[in-house]
Formats: structure tokens, sequence, C-alpha cells
């Protein structure tokens, strides 16, 4: 029988998983798709990057660079839940794609390579989530290496994240000698590379296996319930309270490659995940459950199938119903929209989609009329969903079109590929030149090659090197207070800003213009 609306939505879980290159990320995810029974063969994710887009110049950048620079969605059910996961670029330069597609997620998973621990860009993402009061739930992954001792990286995440962890198991040995995993959660005992009918041993009372097993000839048995104790007594009590405002953290061991402990971290992890939370707008928060449709867009990507230079514009659902044909309006522009081409991921295909609810992610054609941050509402409705993070640019240059006869390719080629978010856009107030500025060097490169690829023109470049931004609070400034250490420029909503050329030109700077109210938005962050 259908769900009713409510079941629907409460049977969505919408997540996205954040690491560190190489912690294993996308074998995760197909793991995790296989168990969906979305995609049949391990190996599809990867092919995707390098198979099907290859027609693609665009994706040449990431397929030399062996990154994944480009977000997608995939979804799947999976006992009662209909699973979206959002994918995210792993490499620094387009961490600002990162951070929006976690504003449209309800809870995230963290991977972490044991033998590595935390690392960087791990660390910036988590921070990411707490600050948004995301629930995290965590996977140390490749236990089937040898790595470090569990209960050092458990005093990592609490030494380093600042946040404490209730692990939902607990391995027994790892490398060479990884026998499995103890389960606290579901009372039993998970053996590595044991056959399915023998895989599982149930624990007596007192957590641990009764009679005689060969496992309890090996010395790790011991010194696994022994540790199991030691985090009985000493550690975290388990609360789904704590879990759902992310300050507890779930941890679970595995090894995504060898398909070990993926399930049963699947399984929990739907148990305890949320479903679609309440989002803030400028009426309040958005309860998921209202009937009314509303949602939106947190990323633009053009050129997904080259042979139609289309864009899809990324919506998040967050209240109501999406049904194709319905009229919507974009409060930002005052317009009205009918939404009649619409497209949901599965990992290996894209399909057309006629309903989803809150919580859902789907893809609308776009010709030009999105930008990212939209809101969209039904009806009378005019509200606007909170902005979107912005980071603040480090790296500028220079730009202009090589052929002065290629302008109008050139404006529109800026114009699109600033409303993806690919890039920042600036005007010099004094001097009208283009200024972009970019969170990491790559988004350049890709700029140019995208201008030349999607719009056919080449673009000239000159760097301007790194620069501190700083908006202005003030309406007006004097236009006299540009100049090459303080350059005065527009951003792309017409907001005022100065590049300065170091931190010791800011203050001299403030010190001069104390009148000059700055401001950094990354502050908040
Ligand atoms: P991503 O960059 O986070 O997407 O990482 P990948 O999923 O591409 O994995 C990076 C490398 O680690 C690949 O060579 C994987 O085969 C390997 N890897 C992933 N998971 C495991 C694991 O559980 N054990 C071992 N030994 N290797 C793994």
């Amino acid at each position: 029988m259908a769900k009713n609306f409510k079941d629907e939505v409460l049977s969505r879980r919408t997540f996205a998983i954040i690491s560190h290159p190489d912690a294993g990320k996308t074998t995760l995810t197909e793991q995790l798709l296989l168990f969906g029974g979305a995609i049949r063969d391990a190996g599809t994710v990867k092919g995707k990057k390098t198979g099907k887009f290859a027609t693609s110049d665009w994706m040449e950048i990431e397929k030399q660079r062996g990154i994944s620079v480009t977000s997608s969605v995939m979804q799947f059910e999976y006992q009662n839940c209909r699973v979206n996961i959002l994918d995210t670029p792993g490499h620094q330069d387009f961490s600002e794609d990162t951070y929006r597609t976690l504003t449209a997620v309800d809870s995230a998973v963290m991977i972490i390579d044991s033998a590595k621990g935390i690392e960087e860009q791990t660390l910036k993402l988590f921070k990411v989530c707490r600050m948004r009061g995301i629930p995290i739930f965590t996977f140390i992954n490749k236990l089937d290496r040898e790595g470090r001792a569990p209960l050092e990286l458990l005093a990592e995440l609490e030494e380093v994240m600042g946040i404490e962890s209730y692990p939902m198991n607990w391995p027994i040995g790892m490398g060479k000698e990884f026998l499995g995993i103890y389960d606290r959660f579901y009372k039993r005992i998970e053996q590595f590379r044991v056959d399915e009918d023998k895989r599982y041993i149930e624990l007596n009372e007192d957590g641990e296996i009764e009679g005689d097993h060969q496992l309890k000839t090996s010395g790790l048995y011991d010194q696994t319930l022994e540790e199991i104790m030691l985090l009985n007594e000493a550690g975290n009590e388990f609360s789904r309270e704590r879990i759902e405002k992310g300050e507890l953290t779930p941890v679970f061991f595995g090894s995504a490659l060898t398909n070990f402990g993926v399930q049963t971290f699947l399984e929990t992890y739907l148990q305890f995940a949320p479903s679609p939370q309440a989002r803030n707008s400028s009426e309040g928060k958005i309860d998921p459950l209202n009937e009314e449709f509303s949602g939106f867009i947190f990323k633009i990507q053009a050129n997904m199938n080259p042979a139609h230079r289309d864009r899809i514009a990324f919506l998040r659902i967050c209240s109501g119903k999406f049904e194709r044909g319905m009229t919507v309006n974009i409060p930002r522009i005052g317009k009205q929209l009918k939404l009649a081409q619409s497209t949901q991921f599965m990992a290996d295909d894209r399909s057309t989609v006629d309903e989803a609810v809150s919580g859902d992610i789907i893809g609308l054609y776009d010709s030009g009329t999105y930008q990212i941050g939209d809101t969209l509402t039904i009806g009378k409705n005019k509200f606007q969903f909170e902005r979107l993070p912005q980071f603040t640019p480090e790296l500028f240059v220079r730009v202009t079109a090589k052929n002065v006869m290629k302008q109008k390719h050139f404006h529109k080629g800026i114009e699109q590929l600033v409303q993806e978010g690919a890039i920042q856009l600036f005007r010099n107030v004094r001097t009208e030149e283009y200024l972009l500025g970019a969170v990491g060097q790559l988004q350049f490169e890709v700029f140019e090659h995208r201008m030349k690829n999607e719009y056919n023109v080449e673009v000239i470049m000159e760097r301007l090197g790194s620069k501190i931004t700083r908006w202005v609070e003030n309406e007006q400034v004097n236009e006299n207070l540009s100049a090459a250490r303080s350059i005065l420029v527009k951003d792309r909503y017409g907001k005022l800003a100065f590049l300065f050329e170091n931190d010791f030109a800011l203050r001299w700077f403030q010190d001069k213009n104390p009148e000059v109210k700055l401001y950094n938005p990354m502050d908040d962050y």
C-alpha cells in the first residue's frame, strides 16, 4: 500500500559523506549502493568518472588529476527508507561546493582512515557540520590494514574534534590479525572473512561467547573483552538525543574495500539517522511535514550531458511534495515558473521524477534562471531560506577576453559560471575591470578550461596573488580610498568590498579610516 505523505517524509535519510581524500569515500559509497540495489557491480561509481563522461573535456580535468571535482546525488531504497547520498568533492579547492552541499543534508557520515586518524580536510568539514548542528556518524575504515590503536583514535576524536563518541562496535585485532568486530549494539561478534552462515556469534548476558569457540583461544579476544569493559565503565553512554544534537558520534569500525562491517553500519545508521529536519527561513522554521511545497537550490551543475549543454539545478525539498508540472515562485526575482523538466538521480542512471517529498534532492533543468541559494515556494508563500555560506576568496586574477570580438560570449560565460558558484566575480569600482576570486588555484584552471570549451572564449588571466577580502557595511565609500594595496570592488550583488594586499595593509587602512566598517562573512563559520 502506498505510504501517506507523513510516512514518506519520515522514511527519508539524506546525508553526505565527509572525509579526507583517499580515506575510502568512493569505496564505501559504492558498497552502500550495492546494498541498496542501485548498482550491480562494484566499480560503477569510479567508472562513472572515466567512462560515461569521457566525452566531456571538462571532466578531463578531473581525470588527469584523479580527483572528484563535482558532487552528485545518489538515491536508493533500503529497509523502508529512501536514502539520498550527496557526494562531495574531495579536493580542498572545491570545499565551498562541499559547504553548500552540507546545507542540504540532515546528517553526515565521517570516514576516517584507521592508519591516518583525523586529517585536515576531515577536520574542516567536521567543523562545518558541528556549527550547523548536523549529526555525525563515524566510520573508521581500513581495519584490514595495520592502523592505530582504536582507543587512541577515539581519544583523538575527543581531543582534536571535541566531540564525544560512542563505539557501536569494536575491532578484534587489525591488519593481518583482524578477526572481526565486537558489536556492542547487536550483542554479537561479526567475524572477518567467514562465510555468512557462520559469521555471527551471539553473545551471552555478560557480553561473552558462551561455551567453546576457536576465537576464544586468541589473545585478541581477551584483549577486546578488556577494552569493552573499559568502554562500559569509563566510556560515554549511548544517547539518541545527543546523537541527534550532534554532540555524540556513534563510531563504527570496518573495512569498506572488503565490504566488512558496512551492512551493519548501514542498518544501524538508518535506525538512528534523523529524518528530514526543519530549515530556517525569513518566516521562521519550515517544518518538513508542512504540506506546502518549498525548497532551495544548493548547487548548479552545467554540462552534465555534454551533448546537450544542459544545466541542472539541484533542489533540496524542505516541505511538501514536488509534482512534475507544478508552478512555483522564485521570491528572489518575483517570478513564477512551471517545473516541467525534472530528474532524480540513480547511481547509473538518471530518470524523470514525477513526485518527491521533503528530504529528497531532485534536479531541475535550468536555462539560466536559477542562482545558487534560490528559494522555491508555492501559492502565496514568499519566504526565503537562509543564505548559503559564501567563502571569502583568497586568490585573485584580473580577467579579460583574448579576442575583443568575443565580448558577448565572455560575459555570458562568466555570468553562468559565477551563478554556478564555480568562482566569484568582482568589478574594480574605479576601472570597471573584472576580477575573479577563488578559494583555490584549481578553480581558476577549471574556469579557464570551461570558458574555452563551453563558451569558446580564450581568456587572459593576470595573477594578482593573494588578497584579504573584507566587505564594507557602509552603503557608500569614498572611491578615493581605493589604492593599489586596498582595491575597492563590487561583488556581483553590488556589495562593496576591499581587497587588501596583506594583513598590514588591512590594519593600516582600519586605523586611518575607522568610519569604514569592514567585515568577513566567514567569521560566522
Ligand atoms: P576516496 O578518495 O575517499 O573516495 O577514497 P577511495 O574510496 O577512492 O579509496 C582510496 C584507496 O583506499 C583506494 O585504493 C581503495 O581501494 C583503498 N581502500 C578503501 N577502503 C579500503 C579498506 O577498507 N581497506 C583497504 N586496505 N583499502 C581501502
